[in-house]
């Protein structure tokens, strides 16, 4: 077979800047060794996140020219919105400025104090959103997907039976939705089966629980399901995406992952009453549903996206090339989530740093020993941002889309080894400052 290669050639690039080993050190105390409060130009290789990150293609920019910037009306939302609706079959696409603007609005209008809302795991701000509307966001995932080192085709599953259990002991009137994130990026990035979302929606239809899909990165998870599960080998990812919305009641969805897009999301139900009071509440902080908070190009940038992501050969590209990351750092030593997932890899730094305790962040130390010896950023999806409901303490290193070549990979896996090789020098660190919620994008450490 051959190699698979990047499936797009480059039309306009960005150069990287380089920096020493002293700068990095600099750079690090400068910022209380928080890599999100780093400059970006800093930075050689940047992997913090896939999210917004990746690079448009010819067709979207093209797209994004015809952007339509009527307040009221605006084409460019018709043409997202029936670009969604062919995908996902939902009534009501809501427009937001991205991801979490749709949470905050759903569970502004779904959740009370009392309600606990199920997901296979809550994304930070999707547990945010949920606590800050009072409410209690559970994480189900597999009690087998908690050893990083269990290889599983959809062990980002969510745990049927912890969710039947929740149901009976709560009551479903206290159950205002059950999520599903698909993948599930905050367990390793790992798949969904077509079963599981099956099962799901059996399990809440039963009790008249709406069920909602967290759909970031639903092209992604169709992919797995292609390639893993029994009977979808001769599906499109296109079909496989459409079977996987209409089992669901409606979706958030962060355009900047799948969409390849900038900046940008929306909100769908099938529920009348609540896409009114949805739009009531876009209106006050997001704008007028035609539009969102969004520009119309960007509406368009979006509704392009949507389609680029089902291609088959970019798929496979995607999920082979940080295959390809996982497998040579993994088969070299350094533990990471295995499988590896479509968009990130997950070192457990838990494990490859055994004589660091958690309360001195294993993973946080990891990520600055990463910048300040090559350049690279990733970040922390531990303790220090899920605090106590951590069930790991992991390193993400997420690929932006269509950005890095394979010797950009190459080197991540050099610089890597590197640090692996004398891993028990690397001491931990703790956190001297510290805002009220999400602590993990402001908080500044000191090192041991
Ligand atoms: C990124 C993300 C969100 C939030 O989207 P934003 O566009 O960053 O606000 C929600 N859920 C998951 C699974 C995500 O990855």
């Amino acid at each position: 077979m051959h190699t698979i290669i990047e499936p797009f050639r480059i039309k306009s690039v960005e150069p990287l800047k380089k920096t020493t080993v002293q700068e990095r050190e600099r750079l690090l105390a400068q910022c209380g060794y928080n890599l999100f409060l780093l400059a970006a130009s800093d930075i050689l290789i940047d992997l913090l996140t896939d999210s917004g990150t990746s690079a448009m293609s010819t067709n979207q920019w093209a797209a994004m020219m015809r952007g339509d910037e009527s307040y009221a009306g605006s084409e460019s939302f018709y043409r997202l919105r029936d670009t969604v609706q062919k995908l996902t079959g939902f009534r009501h696409v809501i427009p937001t400025h991205q991801g979490r603007a749709a949470e905050r609005i759903l569970f502004t209008v779904m959740c009370k104090p009392g309600h606990t809302v199920p997901n296979n795991t809550h994304f930070d701000t999707t547990r945010a959103n949920i606590e800050f509307a009072g409410a209690e966001a559970l994480d189900l995932p597999l009690p087998a997907a908690a050893d990083t080192q269990v290889r599983l085709p959809f062990k980002g599953d969510l745990d049927l039976d912890a969710l039947e259990q929740l149901i009976a002991g709560r009551g479903p009137e206290r159950i205002p939705l059950v999520l599903v994130t698909v993948t599930n990026n905050s367990d390793g990035g790992q798949p969904v089966s077509m079963a599981n979302l099956e099962a799901v929606r059996r399990i809440t239809h039963q009790h008249g629980i709406p069920f909602y899909l967290d759909a970031c990165r639903f092209a992604e998870n169709a992919w797995f399901i292609r390639e893993r599960e029994p009977g979808y080998s001769h599906m499109s990812p296109r079909q496989i995406a459409m079977k996987m919305f209409s089992l669901a009641d409606g979706c958030t969805f962060s355009a900047k992952k799948d969409a390849f897009a900038n900046i940008g999301g929306f909100l769908c139900t099938n529920d009348d009453m609540l896409a009114k009071q949805e739009k009531d509440l876009l209106i006050l902080t997001e704008g007028f549903p035609t539009y969102g908070g969004l520009a119309g190009r960007d509406l368009e940038a979006i509704a392009a996206g949507i389609e680029e992501v089902l291609d088959p050969d970019y798929l496979e590209y995607r999920i082979a090339s940080t295959g390809y990351l996982g497998r040579h750092i993994a088969d070299a030593g350094v533990p990471i989530v295995e499988p590896p997932g479509a968009h990130a890899i997950y070192i457990d730094a838990g494990r490859m740093l055994p004589h660091i305790p958690r309360q001195q962040y294993p993973a946080q130390s990891l990520a600055i020993e990463l910048y300040r010896h090559a350049g690279i950023r990733g970040v922390e999806i531990g303790s220090v941002m899920f605090g106590a409901h951590a069930r790991n303490e992991l390193l993400r290193l997420a690929i932006p889309r269509r950005v890095y070549t394979q010797s950009h990979i190459d080197y991540v896996v050099e610089s890597i080894l590197e640090v692996n090789a004398r891993k028990d020098g690397l001491r931990g660190c703790e956190i001297v400052e510290e805002p009220a919620f999400l602590r993990h994008f402001t908080c500044r450490f000191r090192p041991l």
